[in-house]
């Protein structure tokens, strides 16, 4: 059903712009940017779940140099332990043997029988198990006593070092041999402890003895817990290998004992009381934690190196779990971040076509009536910003009720299409609107233009119509016309886009009333009619 122009009037059509909807809420403005700018969830999700992993990642470095952290402080108590003992077994020798040297150099006990001799010679710590024996040679190498009642006198120990050491300096204090096979033990592995014993007129008068089973320290070392690959060993500053957990491996010889000398790992720690560090073994080619300590008074080194594989292997099995996870949590967060940033932008890109379309006349291809509302607004607001004029223009066809009886509803529509394409080729500025405001009625918005312009294009556009002749025999003037009401006002002096409209609307009735074919205007600001 047709509407007349004085029902449309009535129904208030104009009522429903909203067009200074405002919204405050936060949360809503950060979804609109993503709607906006869907790519955005993918970049932030990705930068999110990189950060993420770069902390876990720092995070599990961190943890690896606390393990080594932890192996080192565990290693110094190793070797501290270690060394303490050394000492104090060395000390306790080294008293011993002073008791020996001053008690030899007493006249009183050389004038003692051989038989009561060692009683006072040897006290109660010369007993202990890991000594061999303890003995006094003189200054042939002979023994002359002993801790224990055999008596070897048939022996020279002349060719040993430690005697050789005493014979040639006075000054040598407590010397400590390398290892040797004892020939009173049947080649048991010993270590020599020995002072020198000199004659009243201060010559060489022979040396104390105590004798180390070497045994004492691979006992020592094998309460240590070295992990699977690492070792723990007890060297003499010259290289001379004492004892070691893991035993080396035999050289071919079928000694125990090697010499390290040369080994980069034994040159870093021979010169300093301490200290650690990490290399490769070049015995076995595993890479190890090297902790070590020079024991006091003496010239050996304890030394711990547990296998950096032994000592990272726990932190490895975290790490490969957390790191695993981190990479599968952060890969899928990506993902999904992406995922929902292209359905972000499929949605984004369907929203604005949808958007078009709903601003879109499906007949004229003109904005509609939903379109205009919006840009009205948009425009209407720019107009006070920059204090210009805004002109709307309502223009309706003549009798088109009667065009639609006389030549039908299609050729109505084809009639339609024909003036809206003539009032769109009519506007020359971007910012114009041209709308189908409903039926066979249109608004123009003007934005700039005065009301002398309005006047002007309105009257233009009126002939450009009159000039298509389209023909509308049952009209009074046998042609299709337009009646167009126009008013103008100056946004910036108050008003609003709805009188404005309304202004026009009532423009065009007079238009009508004045029998159509004609553009009235309406001077909101002067109250002028033209
Ligand atoms: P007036 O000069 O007073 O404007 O008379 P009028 O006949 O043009 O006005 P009226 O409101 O009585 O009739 C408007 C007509 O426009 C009625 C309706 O059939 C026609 N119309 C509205 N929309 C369409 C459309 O989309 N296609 C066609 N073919 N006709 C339409
Ligand atoms: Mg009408
Ligand atoms: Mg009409």
């Amino acid at each position: 059903m047709a509407r007349s122009f004085k029902a449309v009037r009535k129904t208030g059509r104009v009522v429903g712009l909203r067009l200074f909807r405002r919204n405050n809420n936060a949360w809503l403005r950060v979804a609109d940017v993503f709607s906006r700018f869907p790519l955005l969830a993918g970049i932030i999700g990705t930068a999110m779940a990189l950060s993420m992993g770069v902390l876990s990642f720092a995070a599990l470095w961190q943890g690896r140099a606390q393990a080594l952290q932890n192996a080192h402080e565990a290693s110094e108590n190793v070797v501290a332990t270690l060394s303490a003992d050394i000492a104090r077994n060395v000390e306790w020798s080294d008293l011993s043997l002073r008791t020996i040297v001053s008690s030899m150099e007493n006249p009183q006990v050389a004038k003692m029988s051989p038989a009561l001799r060692p009683l006072v010679l040897f006290d109660g710590a010369t007993a202990a198990s890991y000594i061999g024996g303890a003995f006094v040679m003189n200054a042939l190498g002979q023994i002359t006593d002993a801790r224990d009642p055999s008596n070897r006198t048939d022996l020279s120990f002349s060719d040993r070092g430690y005697f050789q050491a005493h014979a040639q300096d006075a000054n040598v204090g407590l010397y400590i041999s390398g290892p040797y096979e004892s020939r009173l033990r049947g080649g048991r592995p010993s270590l020599a402890l020995s002072r020198r014993i000199n004659a009243p007129d201060g010559s060489f008068a022979g040396v104390a003895v105590i004798a180390l089973n070497t045994s004492y320290f691979d006992a020592l070392l094998s309460r240590v817990n070295v992990g699977r690959a690492g070792s723990v060993f007890i060297v003499q500053r010259d290289g001379v290998m004492l004892a070691r957990k893991p035993p080396l491996q035999n050289d071919g010889t079928g000694k125990a004992a090697r010499n390290v000398s040369v080994s980069p790992t034994f040159v870093a720690m021979k010169d300093l009381p301490s200290g650690s560090y990490i290399s490769t073994s070049p015995l076995d080619g595993v890479r190890r934690l090297y902790t070590f300590v020079r024991v006091p008074g003496t010239n050996l080194i304890a030394a711990v190196a547990p296998a950096e594989d032994d000592v990272l292997e726990g932190w490895r099995h975290r790490s490969a779990i957390i790191g695993g996870l981190t990479l599968m949590f952060g890969g899928g967060f990506i993902a999904i971040s992406w995922l929902l940033a292209i359905s972000l932008r499929s949605r984004a890109i369907a929203l604005e076509k949808l958007q078009r379309l709903a601003g879109t006349d499906s007949l004229t291809g003109l904005s509609n009536r939903r379109a205009l509302d919006r840009r009205l607004g948009e425009e209407w607001r720019r107009a006070r910003r920059n204090d210009q004029p805004l002109s709307a223009l309502f223009v309706d066809v003549d009798h088109f009720k009667l065009y639609n009886d006389t030549y039908g509803h299609a050729m109505g529509d084809d009639a339609l299409v024909t003036v809206a394409d003539c009032i769109q080729h009519a506007v020359k500025r971007p910012g114009d609107i041209v709308a189908r405001y409903g039926g066979e009625e249109f608004v123009i918005v003007l934005p700039g233009a005065t009301a002398a312009s309005a006047v002007l294009f309105a009257d233009r556009l009126r002939r450009k119509v009159e000039s298509l002749a389209i023909p509308n025999s049952g009209s009074p003037r046998g042609f299709l016309t337009i009646s167009i009401g126009a008013a103008t006002t100056m946004p910036r002096q108050g008003s609003d886009a709805l009188k404005l409209l309304n202004s026009a609307d009532a423009a065009l009735y007079r238009a009508k009333r004045a029998g159509r074919n004609q553009a009235i205007h309406e001077d909101c600001l002067a109250g002028r009619t033209v």
